[in-house]
């Protein structure tokens, strides 16, 4: 049977799993990406995960993958890893990261994810959406009659890095006021521990809030006020049908999206809101993302059109 090799490599760990033409996944577990030995050691702990997950596919379905496909942060088109500020590296070709002459296709880490929520995901019956994962850090894939959209440069889609308030807290890019300073589950979790003296996480302070702490209150209602900014601005410049939101942050349900939907049609006089929707794979969309990437590769981008939510993860 034929397959590909699909990884998610991030800051900290990489995903790896084998996906069929038909979307059988077979996930396994993560590897350490090591970004502290520097980037060559990224870049031959990426290809020696590939070759030992091509490894288990031969064992598996007899023959070699026919595709790779890799979902990488930073600047980045099908062909060259361009730049990443979190793991080091500059222009890494795509070979680098698989063994022998594999074909491979890259892809920014988040756009893989919004493309895989785009083609069987949350955004699957809408060709203009935006999915916003909130998680360490705020990211978005502005996707456009069915594409993921990067710009000129590859960051278009940066909407945490926004601003939300001018005069508000510098954030660690260097700007000031970004949303990101603000409605990141790391933001979240530091905000409240510094106004309150008690450590939590960004779940914890949700349901902190829930339960009526004031602190919490606060800190999550300033979160839900700075999402709301910027997605009244990404609305009247884009004129999306749909905002998926996914992360850690997008799991919360009614507590988020209920406040959120009220303060995103408050800030829009004269243009309806777009519908806010949870991100439907969770955190296995940059890897099923980059299953289709793999495809691409292989010659085949017409693979994965058929694909589900529930045929993809059901087993799970
Ligand atoms: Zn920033």
């Amino acid at each position: 049977m034929s397959y590909v090799v699909a990884l998610d490599v991030g800051g900290t760990s990489m995903k790896g799993g084998l996906v069929t033409r038909s979307g059988e996944v077979t996930p396994f577990a993560g590897h350490p990406t090591e970004r502290e030995r520097g980037p060559a050691a990224v870049v031959a702990a990426i290809r020696a995960y590939v070759g030992e997950l091509a490894g288990y596919g031969r064992a598996r379905y007899g023959a070699e993958p026919s595709g790779v496909g890799l979902a990488v942060p930073g600047i980045v088109t099908s062909s060259t890893a361009v730049y990443s500020a979190n793991i080091g590296w500059r222009d890494v070709p795509a070979e680098e990261f698989v063994p022998g002459d594999l074909p491979a296709c890259l892809g920014h880490d988040v756009r893989t994810g919004g493309l895989a929520e785009s083609v069987f995901g949350a955004g699957r019956d809408t060709a203009d959406f935006l999915f916003l994962p909130i998680g360490t850090g705020i990211a978005g894939a502005v996707v456009v009659r069915g594409e993921p959209y990067g710009g000129v440069h590859g960051w278009g889609g940066e909407i945490g890095h926004t601003t939300v308030w001018p005069s508000g807290e510098p954030c660690a890019c260097g700007q000031i006021g970004c949303l990101e300073t603000y409605a990141s589950a790391s933001a979240v979790s530091r905000r409240y521990e510094r106004r309150s003296g008690r450590a939590a996480t960004a779940k914890q302070v949700v349901t902190l809030a829930a339960s009526g702490d004031p602190v919490a209150r606060e800190v999550f209602d300033e979160a839900i006020e700075a999402l709301a900014i910027s997605l009244a601005s990404y609305t009247l410049l884009l004129d999306p049908s749909l905002i998926v939101i996914g992360g850690g942050l997008g799991e919360a349900g009614a507590v988020l999206f209920d406040p959120l939907r009220e303060r995103l049609a408050a800030r829009l006089a004269f243009c309806d809101p777009p519908e806010l929707r949870p991100a439907a794979l969770g955190v296995h969309a940059g890897m099923l993302g980059a299953a289709l990437l793999g495809w691409q590769a292989a010659g085949e981008p017409g693979v994965g059109a058929d694909w589900t939510p529930e045929t993809l993860l059901g087993a799970r």
